[in-house]
């Protein structure tokens, strides 16, 4: 038994520090070594199989060692690993970023890219403020942004994101942001619909803006879905608002696709849903179909422009991150682009998002769920104390780990956000695998709830 979890595991625990956990409670939770993928499912070393609903962290879209996308790749890497994105160029990122502007909404043209999520967000913002700057409005050198956004977990994206649990230790490190009440339905009061609701929470916004636009260089937001802050979700309304004022004020409009980009939504890009084009869209997770790290900003030519000068002005933007748009990264962003492409995917979607609302409809009326929400494919279950005065559970119950791991029992990999427990999974996800992860979610929420 030299390969089988428990071998793992504890050479793992001997040397490796894991993201987003405290390491002690691997005492009593075991540590899942996965020796390989396939489709929907990632297999363990005692050949146990687990069907990946978050689709590892929400960028998986077209399964676990896709042949398409390994085919791509297993090219790229025969021709060129990577170079130096400086004075240097390659086929696979110029063919992605024309692919990239093509699909993007009208007006964004220029593509820049860094090497994960946080950074494409540092980017936008670094961009954002210098852009004004180079405008001769170096006093814009604020963000503004809602309440429970996620944007990363470098020290500028903490400071635009409002994830206590992330953010709050660092509070002392981070950028003074301004922050408005998000639109997160969730809160709308009874028999109110989700875009009164939303149109409502617009009037803060609007507030910040009318205060505070003359020092704010770019609002900031994730579209319709807040992921890390427990799949929170609001109405396209409140989008298409925020664009009007952000022309009217004379702000950016940044745009944080990374977790919604890509179909999540049930469109390519959630934006699309409320007819906007922001002043930059940032994209990561499943740009490469869940294969590697690769971020891409796209913005628009009026920005580019503010920054296209002689040298010696320096109006240039100075920012690289070594793996810069890597070749392998590329070809399988290119791959993902393609199946999207030849397989109708946003179309297939529109009935699996019908089956994952079936199938998990009857949880509405659970003792202990607020609410059953949903965006496309991501669908989301709220575990409450008290269903009608949304009593949340005490965090120190830790409820949902008690959902994780009955799912993993089963054979399901549902990792809860706190005590919301929600599927994100890759679209080749089928109708009757969704009908049994309703059935795996519904009694580890049952399990989940006793005292
Ligand atoms: C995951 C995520 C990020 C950060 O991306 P990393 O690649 O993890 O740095 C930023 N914004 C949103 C909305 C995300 O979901």
């Amino acid at each position: 038994m030299t390969t089988g979890n428990r071998h793992w595991m504890e050479r793992d625990l001997r040397v490796v520090w894991h993201p987003c956990t405290q390491m002690k409670d691997h005492e009593t939770i075991p540590l899942i070594p996965i020796r390989r993928g396939e489709g929907i499912w990632l297999e363990d070393h005692d050949g146990k199989r687990y069907l990946d609903a978050v689709s590892s962290w929400w960028t998986n879209i077209f399964g676990h060692c896709n042949p398409r996308i390994n085919e791509r790749i297993k090219q790229q890497v025969d021709q060129l690993e990577h170079v130096i994105l400086g004075g240097f160029t390659h086929a696979p990122v110029v063919e992605l970023s024309e692919r990239l502007v093509q699909l993007a909404p009208d007006g964004l043209t220029r593509v820049f890219y860094a090497d994960n999520g946080s950074a494409g967000i540092e980017v936008a913002l670094k961009m954002s403020h210098h852009y004004w700057r180079n405008v001769g409005q170096p006093q814009k050198k604020r963000f503004l942004t809602i309440t429970n956004g996620y944007h990363g977990e470098t020290l500028g994206t903490m400071s635009v994101s409002d994830v206590a649990l992330y953010t709050e230790t660092y509070q002392a490190l981070l950028l003074d942001c301004i922050k408005v009440p998000s639109p997160d339905c969730y809160y709308r009061e009874f028999g109110q619909g989700w875009e009164e609701h939303s149109r409502l929470m617009f009037r803060h916004m609007r507030k910040a803006l009318e205060q505070h636009h003359h020092e704010i260089s770019a609002v900031i937001l994730e579209p319709l879905v807040q992921g890390a802050g427990g799949m929170r979700m609001y109405h396209p309304v409140y989008l298409s608002l925020l664009r009007q004022a952000c022309d009217e004020f004379g702000v950016h409009l940044i745009l944080d696709e990374i977790a919604v980009g890509f179909g999540r939504t049930g469109t390519m890009f959630a934006c699309e849903q409320a007819g906007i084009t922001p002043d930059f869209m940032v994209l990561s997770k499943a740009l490469t179909g869940g294969y590697l790290p690769l971020a891409a900003v796209l913005t628009t030519e009026q920005v580019y422009q503010a920054f296209y000068d002689d040298y010696s002005t320096l109006k240039a933007f100075l920012h690289s991150h070594t793996y810069t748009a890597n070749p392998l990264a590329c070809s399988a962003a290119l791959a993902t682009l393609e199946i999207f492409e030849q397989d109708d995917v946003i179309e297939k979607n529109r009935e699996l998002a019908q089956v994952m609302s079936e199938a998990t409809a009857h949880l509405a009326d659970h003792p202990h769920i607020a609410e059953v929400r949903q965006t496309g494919m991501i669908l989301a279950m709220e575990m409450v104390q008290d269903k009608a005065g949304k009593t949340p559970f005490p965090w120190q119950e830790r409820r949902g780990m008690r959902v994780y791991r009955h799912a993993l029992e089963r054979g399901a990999l549902l990792r809860p956000l706190g005590n919301v427990v929600y599927f994100i999974p890759p679209y080749v996800i089928t109708p009757e695998q969704i009908r049994w992860l309703a059935e795996v979610a519904t009694e580890g929420i049952d399990l989940a709830v006793r005292d």
